[in-house]
């Protein structure tokens, strides 16, 4: 092999494939990590378009991990705030009612 092809090779196409595909896996792991957060814990994976830039990719998948996932409904099992009291979705209370009776007595 011509010593220019060694070079060309060896000094430059090589370094450039391993930086790149660090870099892709440092940009694309926080990404990947934050949407199976999002998804798990019933936020949007929307969120994760933060991860448009590498650093914005680290800071959503942290803050997807320390999120607190949200409450599901009984009925339905989609996933709701956790201070509603009546699902949206199909209208069925997730808490009982405050009991009053006692107030009456
Ligand atoms: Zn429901």
């Amino acid at each position: 092999m011509a010593d220019g092809a060694y070079d060309l090779i060896f000094g430059i196409l090589l370094p450039l494939v391993v930086v790149t595909l660090g870099v892709l896996l440092l940009w694309a792991l926080p990404v990947w990590l934050g949407l199976r957060w999002a998804k798990r814990k019933g936020y949007s994976p929307l969120w994760m378009l933060f991860g448009l830039h590498p650093i914005g990719a680290w800071i959503a998948a942290a803050i997807m991990q320390y999120l607190p996932p949200k409450s599901r409904c009984p009925a339905c099992e989609r996933f709701i705030r956790n201070d509603f009291v009546v699902c949206p979705h199909c209208g069925r209370r997730t808490e009982e009612a405050c009991e009053v009776t006692e107030f009456f007595d």
